[in-house]
């Protein structure tokens, strides 16, 4: 993806890492903030996790089996992925390299292994990590999500603690205690990463043009 991601490229857009324990809420962040900011996407993970009820092929997850998740892996067909919960999660190279190019912003939410995997290969990705309020606000919110057994929650909440021990390889970090909060916070971080002078040059060279051109209606 080096290549593919690189700014040379005018107008591309940015990649946002969003990485939470299971249950802090991020995919309920995330899909509220798509519904607050344009030219954002949400890359669609593959997995080899079971489908919950609800949950839709294509939209929520690529739902895919083991040997056709170790045959994409074989192929290079992969940004980054990781095991996770003793499941294969991956994100897609060709399908985020697409809407950067289309200069849109891609949200990727992945764990902390993967959001190594690219740092290591977009340093300018912008991460943000978030945490729950307590822990037994974690439990209840797994368990009020009601998509999973006692024991998958179990499990997740022993795994809570592992993913948030490396909140501090992040950039920005938000608590998501009151929803409308977390998610005011979430929006300006990506409003402020937007108005970078970089971005700005990058993606509004027109109107620069047209604002610092000398002669034409000035006087
Ligand atoms: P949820 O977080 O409770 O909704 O559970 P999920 O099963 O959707 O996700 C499980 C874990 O997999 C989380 O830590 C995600 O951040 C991680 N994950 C999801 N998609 C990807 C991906 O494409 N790549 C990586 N590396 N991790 C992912
Ligand atoms: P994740 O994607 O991180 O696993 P979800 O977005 O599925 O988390 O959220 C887990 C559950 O917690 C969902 O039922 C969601 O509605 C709820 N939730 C999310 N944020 C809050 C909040 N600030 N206060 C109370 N409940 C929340
Ligand atoms: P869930 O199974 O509850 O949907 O997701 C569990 C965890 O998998 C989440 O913490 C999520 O961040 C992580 N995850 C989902 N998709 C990916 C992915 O594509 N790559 C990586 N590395 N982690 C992912």
């Amino acid at each position: 993806m080096s290549q593919g991601t690189s700014r040379s490229t005018l107008a591309y857009g940015t990649l946002f890492i969003v990485s939470a324990p299971s249950g802090a809420g991020k995919t309920s962040l995330v899909r509220a903030l798509l519904g607050r900011l344009g030219d954002l996407q949400v890359s669609v993970s593959h997995t080899t996790r079971p489908q919950r009820p609800g949950e839709v092929d294509g939209v929520n997850y690529h739902f895919v089996g083991v040997a056709a998740f170790e045959s994409m892996i074989e192929r290079g067909d992969f940004f980054e992925y990781a095991r996770v919960f003793d499941n294969y999660y991956g994100t897609s190279r060709p399908a985020v390299q697409a809407l950067l190019a289309a200069g849109q912003d891609v949200i990727l939410e992945i764990d902390w292994q993967g959001a190594r995997q690219v740092r290591a290969q977009v340093p300018e990705a912008e991460s943000i990590f978030i945490l729950p309020p307590s822990r037994e606000a974690l439990r209840q919110r797994l368990s009020n999500r009601g998509t999973d057994d006692a024991a998958v929650i179990e499990r997740r909440m022993r795994d809570a603690i592992s993913e948030m021990s490396h909140f501090d390889e992040y950039r920005h970090v938000i608590i998501n205690d009151d929803f409308d909060t977390a998610l005011a916070d979430l929006e300006s971080l990506i409003r402020a990463n937007r108005s970078q002078l970089a971005r700005i040059k990058e993606r509004h060279a027109p109107l620069l043009e047209a604002l610092l051109s000398h002669g034409k209606g000035v006087e």
